[in-house]
Order: C-alpha cells, then sequence, then structure tokens
C-alpha cells in the first residue's frame, strides 16, 4: 500500500470541472471523479457549503482528503467528497458567501479573494495499492472520517465496468432493483444496501464466501447482467409461490430462501390458503416466520420453531405436573417439577391446543426424544 501525500491547488482541481448529474461529476482534467457515476447525492446544505468558502478565503486548513488512485492517472475521490464539491460548485457559480453584508458571487469576489481561492492547496493522500490492501486501509480512515457504509468501501476499491454497470440497477432512490423489490426487500440503494443484499445472495448461492471476492472476480466484465438477473429470478420466485402478498413478507432474507429452497417444488394455490390459515392461527405468534416455515417443514422435522408457537404457562404445568404425581408418562421414572418440561400431548400440527388439558410434564430426556416437535 503507497500513501503519497501531495498538495494541489484549486486551480488545478477546477480544471474541466463537469457535473454530469447522473453520470458523475469529474475535474482535474477529467483525471478526477469527484463523485463517480451513480453515487450518493451531495448532501452539504448551503450554509455548509458556504462554510468551506470562508475556510478557504482566510486560508485554513480543512482536514485531509483521499483520493484513490484508479488508473494511470486517474483519480477518484474517497474523503472529501463534499468539500471538494463545495468550493467546485462556488466557482461554477452554483451558490453566493456573504462579505461583511454583502453577497458576492466568484465573478464578483476581487481579485485578491478569488486568487486566495484558486491558488489554495487542498491536502491529498493519494493511495494506491492492492484492492485488498486498499479496503482494510480505508477501513481504518473511514473510523475518523465520515462513515462510509461497508458497501460503500468495497465500491471505492472494486472500481470498473462491472460497478458502473451494477450501480445503474441497485443505486438511488428510483433504481430499477429498488422499484423491483420494494415490497419484499428492505436496503437504502443511496448506501448501496441493496447492491450489498444482492451481491451477499449470489454469494451464496455461488458458494462464494466474501462479497469482496466476487466483486474482484468480476469487476473488468463489462456489465452485471449476472448480478441483475440472479435478483430478478429471486424476486420473481417468491410471486410466484407466496402469489397473494402480505406486508409482513418485507424484509425477509428472501435471497436467502430463494438459494436455500428455490429448486424445490411447491404448491401455489395451497401456500396461499396456508398462510392464510397461518395467519389466523393464535398458536402462531410470530408471524414473519410462516413463509420460511412453508418453504422448509417437509424436510426440517424443527420448523415449528420458526412460528414461536405458544407454550405453557406455569400455572397449567403445576397443574399437570400434580395430576402425573410427578410421573414422565413415557419413561414411567418420577422426577422433580424442575427436571420436566411442558408438551402438547396434540402436537399443534395436528390441531392440539395451548389449553390446560391439553398439558402434560415430560422428563427432559423423554422430550428431547420426541418424533412430534410441534
Ligand atoms: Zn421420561
Amino acid at each position: 500500500m503507497k500513501i503519497e501525500p501531495k498538495q494541489i491547488k484549486v486551480r488545478e482541481v477546477f480544471d474541466s470541472y463537469a457535473d454530469n448529474g447522473d453520470d458523475g461529476v469529474f475535474a482535474y482534467g477529467g483525471r478526477l471523479a469527484i463523485r463517480p457515476p451513480y453515487q450518493r447525492e451531495f448532501v452539504y446544505n448551503t450554509a455548509q457549503a458556504q462554510a468551506v468558502i470562508h475556510t478557504v478565503l482566510k486560508g485554513f486548513p480543512l482536514n485531509v482528503m483521499y483520493w484513490v488512485k484508479t488508473g494511470n492517472d486517474t483519480y477518484e475521490v474517497l474523503d472529501g467528497q463534499q468539500r471538494t464539491l463545495s468550493v467546485m460548485q462556488f466557482l461554477d457559480h452554483k451558490f453566493s458567501v456573504t462579505l461583511d453584508g454583502k453577497q458576492y458571487y466568484w465573478d464578483s469576489l476581487t481579485d485578491d479573494k478569488y486568487n486566495a481561492i484558486m491558488d489554495y492547496e487542498f491536502m491529498v493522500y493519494i493511495c494506491e495499492g492492492e484492492e485488498s490492501e486498499k479496503l482494510e486501509w480505508f477501513k481504518v480512515v473511514n473510523i475518523a472520517g465520515k462513515k462510509l457504509s461497508e458497501q460503500e468501501l468495497r465500491n471505492s476499491v472494486y472500481t470498473g465496468e462491472w460497478l458502473s454497470d451494477a450501480k445503474r440497477y441497485f443505486s438511488k432512490r428510483n433504481c430499477a432493483a429498488k422499484n423491483l423489490s420494494d415490497k419484499y426487500i428492505t436496503g437504502d440503494p443511496n448506501r448501496q444496501e441493496l447492491l450489498e443484499k444482492a451481491l451477499k445472495g449470489i454469494c451464496e448461492y455461488q458458494d462464494i464466501k466474501e462479497i469482496t471476492e466476487y466483486m474482484a472476480r468480476h469487476k473488468s466484465d463489462a456489465d452485471a447482467d449476472e448480478l441483475w438477473q440472479y435478483f430478478q429470478d429471486v424476486i420473481h420466485w417468491v410471486e410466484k409461490i407466496f402469489p397473494k402478498y402480505f406486508s409482513d413478507m418485507k424484509g425477509l432474507d428472501w435471497c436467502h430462501y430463494y438459494n436455500k429452497y428455490g429448486k424445490k417444488e411447491y404448491n401455489s394455490s395451497k401456500m396461499k390458503d396456508e398462510v392464510k390459515q397461518l395467519r389466523e392461527d393464535d398458536e402462531v405468534k410470530k408471524k414473519k416466520g410462516i413463509y420460511e416455515f412453508l418453504l422448509c417443514r417437509d424436510t426440517d422435522p424443527f420448523a415449528g420453531r420458526l412460528l414461536n408457537l405458544r407454550t405453557f404457562d406455569k400455572r397449567d404445568k403445576i397443574a399437570a405436573y400434580s395430576r402425573q404425581n410427578g410421573i414422565c408418562p413415557v419413561c414411567g421414572e418420577r422426577f422433580e417439577y424442575d427436571e420436566m418440561e411442558g408438551d402438547h400431548i396434540k402436537p399443534w400440527s395436528k390441531g392440539g391446543e395451548t389449553i390446560p388439558e391439553n398439558c402434560q410434564m415430560l422428563c427432559k430426556n423423554c422430550n428431547a426424544k420426541k418424533t412430534d416437535k410441534y
């Protein structure tokens, strides 16, 4: 990892400054991406931007900025985006500052003040190295500076055509991924949370351990079609399996369910009735668990745990214990109350309810060996 400190004049940075909206903001002769395409939007308000100009005019230092070297002589701002944009936007006639009670745009400043801005030097650390090194190092820098999300950090390292294309789908409020998945998947696309979820999903699907590994493998791909296709497959699968939508479906780990159960056959019209039934069942305390329960109950003997089914309260258990004289009905041995557990005589799955008449006490050992788990 190489970190080279450099003082760069505002005049040089402002050279060929261009704000291309969604296509990014560039400067420094076109070699610096202040904001790469589809990145978080400018968030300083005017008062904050004016404060930056006042600092510059007084010749006071702004904090150190970090640029990442992305090519032979190309860079991307990792830290310092807002400060750099403030100066650029002032010089681009986007706002004015107040000096001695009067408003000044850049072109009404006196020459010495104008030159004070243009000759002001940004203190920039230019970072160059292996991607994994950069990522580790950025995490450290991040602690001191602004808070980038994990995925924003990864994006600052694994740049390239693949990433630009992935951001087209997964970044920004109105992106295609948000529109497609909003009913099912939570996450702020501006903070790259949707992209992160899709990546996490596809990594599990392809048995890849780290998101960075996937990004490293694909960073030079011409497009992110594979990831986008995967994400669409997930959502379309959910819509097919559970054709009726309920708001508690939002925020579940659908990518994970798709990876795990996507190849199994389900009868979706039957599932639809069962979702309805389970939602109305008072014994089911965790309604959000219904969907995975229906996906896995044929293969997972413990699927009932997903529903957080009602259990017997202490009063019912003490009554059953004294009724049984402390004898476990399975092994016939006598136990202390604390050595036993409440059990449904007729299990929930066969229509048994959590009522005193359906309660029995089993010793812990016998209870653990029970095959009817719920
Ligand atoms: Zn027993």
